[in-house]
């Protein structure tokens, strides 16, 4: 004979796997890593970063990985960095 309730045991709220709100970074957080990849920017002669002398540091990563879990993928891409000069063009 069983007795144990065991519907008793699923908690309704310890059982829920949601963790969208792990990712959340606040402003000043974005902002921080942000700062980083501009700070641990890698250089193209270089291929390594500009701090730490290595390509892609940890730095550099950890920042790139925060802000990517979190949708918050700032324009400069890790491959492609590449300063866009507009040129004006003249057909005269
Ligand atoms: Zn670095």
């Amino acid at each position: 004979m069983r007795s144990l309730p065991e519907l008793a045991n699923l908690d309704p709220f310890g059982e829920q796997a949601m963790t969208s709100g792990e990712h959340d970074l606040s402003d000043d957080l974005v902002a921080y890593y942000r700062q980083v990849l501009i700070t641990h920017t890698t250089k193209p002669e270089v291929g390594a970063c500009v701090v730490c002398s290595i390509p892609r540091c940890p730095d550099w990563l950890h920042a790139f990985d925060t802000l990517a879990a979190a949708g918050q993928v700032m324009t400069a891409s890790p491959t492609a960095w590449e300063p866009f000069r507009p040129r004006p063009r003249r057909k005269r």
